[in-house]
């Protein structure tokens, strides 16, 4: 059995392209060859709908598994992409914070779920705040990866951010990492864009990937498709920028592993 390397898309700001960036990157290391497993911890559920999943298909759901102690195997589904697994989200969820807030062990119950899963990757596309399911995602992650707009409050909270995972580090998962910080909706021909990258750069250095996501109108369309762009149109720009990033990723964890 693998274990896998578990990382968590975070950042409580909303809309910096989360969700975009855990399906492409998770079809893109597909396409790599690896075995991965996307885990939707957002109650929007746009995951699943991104993969080709309606919500009618979405039966078992990590809901059942926090909240109703459901094993994680009876939620792994297929989706549009061949060898990709997901476990869908539900509507629900956003009550379960509520419903497990005064448990003993909330913060590791994901952990738990995912100790004995056969995957190379699984990648938790976490919800827009810092929240216990967020908290979850830290405690069952060996590394975070922070997608970041490319505009002028980008860096804003970003401290709050790095505070939570440091947190979670002094508390539940001495071992948790920051995998990297990935700048996203780069728009070429606005200086702000350039400014923003430049700055973040400059204060964060190496945990910043060289790669690039470009906003780029097929990376938007694909999801209505229920497609990650990589299927959708293979030779676009974002396409490219998704696999650049697998690989990035993949050379960085084949420095850092063993
Ligand atoms: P939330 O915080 O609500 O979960 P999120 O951080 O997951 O949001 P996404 O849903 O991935 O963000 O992206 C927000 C919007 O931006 C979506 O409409 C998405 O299609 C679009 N988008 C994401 N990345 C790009 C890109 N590189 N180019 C163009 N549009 C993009
Ligand atoms: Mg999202």
């Amino acid at each position: 059995m693998t274990k896998p390397r578990i990382i968590a898309i975070v950042n409580q700001k909303g809309g910096v392209g989360k969700t975009t960036t855990t399906i492409n990157l998770a079809a893109a290391l597909t396409l790599r060859g690896k075995k991965v497993l996307l885990i939707d911890l957002d109650p929007q559920g746009n995951a699943a709908t991104g993969l080709g999943i309606p919500r009618t298909a979405r039966d078992v759901t990590v809901y059942d598994v926090l909240v109703e102690s459901r094993p994680i195997s009876d939620a792994i589904m297929d989706t549009v992409v061949p060898g990709l697994k997901l476990v869908p989200s539900h509507i629900d969820l956003a009550s379960a914070e509520l419903e497990i807030g005064d448990r003993a062990g909330r913060t590791t119950i994901l952990r738990h779920a995912l100790s004995r899963v056969d995957f190379d990757y699984v990648l938790i596309d976490c919800p827009p705040s810092l929240n216990l399911l967020t908290v979850n995602a830290l405690s069952a992650a060996r590394s975070v990866l922070v997608p970041l707009q490319c505009e002028f409050f980008a860096l804003e909270g970003l401290s709050q951010l790095l505070q939570t995972v440091e947190m979670a580090k002094a508390n539940i998962n001495s071992d948790l990492v920051i995998d990297g910080v990935m700048l996203t909706m780069y728009d070429q021909r606005n200086r702000l864009s350039a400014q923003v990258a430049a700055d973040v750069r400059k204060h964060l250095g190496r945990a910043v990937f060289k790669t690039v996501i470009p906003r780029n109108v097929r990376i938007a369309e694909a999801p209505s498709f229920g497609k990650p762009v990589i299927m959708y149109d293979p030779d676009c720009a974002g396409s490219k920028a998704y696999i650049d990033l697998a690989d990035e990723m993949l050379g960085r964890h084949s420095k850092s592993r063993k």
